[in-house]
Parts: structure tokens; sequence; C-alpha cells
């Protein structure tokens, strides 16, 4: 038991949790947080704190508020794209949970099941998934996968071996007038099937109330990056960075509340010229693939050097916030998905061709935040990302 803390054992062995290779895991993560979030940082917003509370307790706090959950008889899910609904899951009463992988600590447990060119998230989220090292994953009664890129696709294969894997089929050309009449099917698939699973019945009041909910909280993301554009800026890339991925995995009703209290923080430091980072300073936007917990490489790169990201267009940044419903109106469960399926599609990933709308992302986004450069990153093997960097390369030079 870490001193402090109750003592998460107990839990995580009744998880089936591979206690060694956790215990490594959660041996380093401090020493790289403290290092990364703590020493190499000043002038940091007092809210940030929620965030540096969550990470000392990663795999505590929240897994067992699941496990409660699970006790009461509500189901939690697990999620790898922004692609699918968060709202009907909530609408459900079941629980949903973002999973994913950003070490290749836990790549030894996929390496082989996968070919050696595969990407590294993909090998990572799969890797703590049946290695059993991810109490978020082994709390899940159901996965919902996607066809965005090849690599996960056929990774749902491999993971069902292990756990109950549905998916969702996305489709590839967004813009042909077929593609939205078949993503709504798809929702429509995706719904009767956690109706299965929860043993519930959506209601339009249900629907409503969980989009409700969670457009709250996107609203209050978008709040925080608002307080970027200014300079000095409010608040660092990687504190930022921190609050995006804790989003994807936490209880949407405490994130609304502590962004809301960051955003009002962040508002109030821009008012009064307080920067996290010095005024002046080179403003950098960093677009590509997503980067999940702990990725914190490019961020912490950039800013030892004395530069500032001040936006991602990533599904860690931007991407998770940016499509909004407008207003929620509708009596039927029809009428709701007709809107998801235009706020859905409405996201610019690199996994639909043609995909121009995340050129002018980029573009509008360098204006809007004053960006002095932009840094196309990339995962290692993610070919929809690497490709698609050389057309954007060209479009911001
Ligand atoms: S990059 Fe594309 S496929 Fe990956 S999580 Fe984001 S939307 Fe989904
Ligand atoms: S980073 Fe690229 S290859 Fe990896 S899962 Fe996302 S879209 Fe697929």
């Amino acid at each position: 038991m870490t001193e402090g803390k109750p003592d998460w054992y107990p839990m995580w062995r009744e998880l089936g949790i591979d206690i060694d290779k956790h215990d490594q895991l959660l041996a380093v993560l401090p020493v790289i947080f403290k290092e990364i979030y703590i020493d190499a940082q000043k002038n940091r917003p007092d809210t940030i704190g929620f965030w540096d509370f969550v990470v000392g307790d990663i795999h505590g706090i929240r897994v067992s508020e699941l496990k409660k959950a699970k006790e009461e008889g509500k189901k939690v899910i697990g999620t790898f794209c922004l692609y699918v609904p968060d709202e009907i899951i909530f609408a459900l009463d079941a629980i949903g949970v973002g999973l994913c992988g950003g070490t290749n600590f836990s790549n030894y447990a996929s390496e082989d099941l996968l070919p050696v060119n595969i990407c590294a998230l993909i090998k990572s989220g799969l890797g703590f998934g049946v290695g059993n090292i991810c109490p978020y994953f082994a709390m899940c009664d159901l996965i919902i996968g996607e066809t965005t890129c090849d690599g996960k696709k056929k990774c749902w294969e491999v993971l069902s071996e292990y756990k109950p894997v549905y998916v969702m089929e996305t489709p590839q050309c967004k813009d042909r007038p077929q593609a939205r009449a078949h993503f709504i099917q798809e929702i429509k698939h995706l719904i009767t099937k956690l109706e299965k699973v929860t043993s519930t019945k959506l209601t339009v009041d249900k629907l409503k109330s969980a989009i409700v909910k969670i457009s709250k909280k996107r609203s209050q993301m978008r709040r925080v990056y608002e307080a970027r554009k200014a300079d000095p800026v409010p608040i660092s890339g990687k504190d930022a960075l921190l609050m995006s991925q804790i989003a994807f995995y936490d209880d949407p009703d405490r994130e609304i509340e502590m962004i809301g209290k960051l955003a009002d923080e962040l508002e109030q430091r821009v008012k009064d010229g307080v920067g996290a980072i010095e005024k002046g300073a080179k403003r950098i936007l960093v677009s590509g693939t997503p980067m999940a917990i702990p990725n914190w490489k490019i961020h912490h790169i950039v800013e030892t050097k004395g530069a500032a990201i001040v936006v991602e267009e990533t599904c860690t940044g931007t991407r998770y916030f940016q499509s909004e419903y407008g207003e929620i109106k509708g009596n039927t469960i029809d009428d709701l998905i007709n809107l998801m399926a235009d706020r859905y599609l409405d996201i610019n990933c690199a996994c639909f061709t043609p995909n121009e709308g995340r050129k002018e992302d980029i573009l509008r986004l360098v204006k809007e935040y004053n960006a002095d450069g932009v840094i196309l990153y990339t995962l290692n093997f993610c070919q929809p990302y690497e490709i698609e960097s050389i057309g954007l390369e060209k479009a911001i030079k």
C-alpha cells in the first residue's frame, strides 16, 4: 500500500491484473510525471492540482468508482475512437471509458500477436488489454471498435479472443451522400447492441440529456482552448494535454466541474496577463495522431526549449470538442441520431479520403492561435496521418 492512498491491491487482484508488471508501471509513472510536469514547469494554474492528483492515483479511485457502479448493475463500455458516440453509452446508464495506450511499456504483451510494422498506439493499447496491465480494460463489459484505419480494423479480431468486442463500421469517404445514411444505420445498430448489453431501452429524454451533458464537457474544454489564444499563454501545452487525456475516461460530471474551474482560472489569468510560459515565446501548433497518457514527449521537448504549444489539432485536442451540436432539438430518437451523425461526421480524421476539412482546420487554427510554427506529428507506422502530412506540409508552407 502506498502512503496516503487506499490499498488497491485487492481490487487489482480481483480484476486479474498482472501485479508484477503493474507494479513496474506504477513505479515508473510518478518519476516521469514529477520530472516532466512538476520539476520542469513553473507558474502552473492552481486548478491543475486536480489533474496531478488524478495521475497520482491513476489506477485507483476512478477504477474503484467503476467497480462500485458495476456492483450496482451498471455496464462499463470501452472505446478507442472519437467516432463512437459516448452519448449513447451514458444515455443507457452505462459508463464509457476511453481506452488507449501511450507507452511502449505494454508492447511486450502484444508484439507476438501483431506484425512489427503496426502503429504504436495499437501495439500499446492492445498490450495493456491482453497483458492484463490496465484495470480500465479489465473493467469493460464490452469494447466498441471501429473500422477507421486498417490496423485497428484487424486488431479487433485479435482482441475479440480476449474480450467481447463490437465493431462499428465507419465510412471511408464521408462526403458521399450514402456515407451519412450508412453512419446513421451504424449508430442504430450500436444502439441495439448496447440496449442488449445494458438491458435498458433508449428513450428520447435520456439521449437528449446525455447529449447535453457530453456537449457541456466539450464546451468547457473549448473554453480552456480559447484561453490559450492569449500571449502570454495562461497554461502550458503539457497541462492542457493532460486535461484532454483524462477527459477521455473520467466521470463526465466531475470533468464538467473541474474543466469549468480551470477555464475560469485561465480566463482570469488572461485578464491579469499571467502566463505559464513567458510572453513572446514562440507559439507552436501540433497536429496529427492522438497522444494517449503518458505520451507527453513532443510537448516536453518543445516547452523545455522555451516555446509554447498553444493548440493541438489531434483527437486529444481540438478534434475532441470542435464539432458542435448547435441547438439540440428533436422529438424522436431518429431526430437525435440525425444530429449525432452530422456532429460526428464533422470530425476530420485522416482515416477519410479526401480529407480537405483537416487542412482547412489547421490553416484556420494557425491564424486563430497566431502560431509561429506547426509540428506534424505521426506515430510510427500510422499510414493515414503519415501520408496525409505530405499534402499538409505543402499547404502550410
Ligand atoms: S485519429 Fe481517427 S481513428 Fe484515431 S481516435 Fe482519432 S478519429 Fe479515431
Ligand atoms: S494512430 Fe493511425 S494507425 Fe494508429 S490507430 Fe490511429 S489512425 Fe490507426
